[in-house]
């Protein structure tokens, strides 16, 4: 396994790469989630990039950057132990160097769900992403359906700005109880920890609602909210029930729906989702 910091050591290495590279973008503190993503791309293609960069302009000012998790040793190890060729992993110095001043903003499906709640983040996902792709080029790139709205941002950037690369989507992996795995749960104590599985039931529940025939958002998006306002330790910042191409709200249930939700335990943030669809 190759691992490499700048820019020119990463091109200078992908010029050796002839065949199809598969690339996962990640943030480092990987776990069996992001693990998924290498063993798909390692999979499908000859051969397989990832990177580990905590992109700082994803970040908002109030957010955990400076504490957000980091094990680059482990991390290494993980990859390694999976069959990774390649490992990108930059200083922000060398993605951002001083007069950087060039954005990609993906409008409208940006300012809903996390958008709403965490102004610019988009902004830094499609322009460290589109950075990543110029960089690594790679033939496909994997992005787990943990966060369902990134991947629609980003197929929505590589659509629209041509880009030369095919967005694969990988399911989300749970912790055997269901909580979705994230590099944030180290952050919960063992009461939070308890308390997330929430976000889980309030899914399953919603999908029972549905199989069951419910076709009302409303009464779907109520049932999940008092099941999670019964946890004294958790605070709603939405449930969403969107058409997953445009991520707009909808009222009656009458083709696929993405249903979302954030949610606080304490200081942390988590997210999921579930697909209803037939
Ligand atoms: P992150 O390091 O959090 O930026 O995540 C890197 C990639 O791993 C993103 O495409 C995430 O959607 C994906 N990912 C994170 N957690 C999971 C999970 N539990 N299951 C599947 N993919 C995941």
């Amino acid at each position: 396994m190759k691992i490499v910091s700048t820019i020119t050591e990463y091109k200078n290495a992908r010029r050796q790469i002839g065949g199809s590279l598969g690339f996962v973008p990640t943030m480092g503190y990987l776990h069996e989630g992001h693990l998924s993503l290498v063993r798909r791309a390692r999979s499908e293609n000859d051969f397989t990039a990832a990177s580990i960069f905590v992109n700082p302009s994803q970040f908002g000012p109030k957010e955990d950057f400076a504490t957000y998790p980091r094990d680059p040793d482990k991390d290494l190890r993980l990859l390694e132990d999976e069959g990774t060729d390649l490992v990108f992993m930059p200083a922000p110095a060398e993605i951002y160097p001083e007069g950087y001043s060039t954005w990609v903003n993906v409008e409208k499906i940006t300012e809903r769900l996390e958008g709403a709640v965490r102004p610019g983040h988009f902004r830094g996902v499609a322009t460290v992403v589109c950075k990543l792709f110029n960089i690594a080029e790679p033939t496909r790139a994997y992005f787990g359906q943990k966060d369902a709205q990134q991947v629609v941002v980003v197929s929505k950037m590589v659509a629209d700005l041509n880009m030369n690369v095919e967005i694969v989507i990988v399911p989300t992996v749970r912790e055997s109880d269901g909580l979705a795995m994230s590099s944030r749960n180290v952050y919960l104590d063992p009461q939070e920890r308890q308390s997330a599985l929430v976000l889980w039931k309030s899914l399953q529940r919603a999908k029972e609602l549905w199989l069951g025939g419910e076709r009302r958002a409303d009464a779907i998006r109520s049932a999940m909210t008092a099941m999670i306002e019964s946890e004294p330790s958790a605070g709603i910042e939405y449930i969403s029930i969107a058409r997953p191409d445009n991520l707009e709200e909808i009222e009656e249930i009458r083709s696929p729906v993405l249903v979302s939700l954030a949610v606080r335990f304490g200081k942390t943030r988590l997210i999921d989702n579930m697909m209803l669809e037939a």
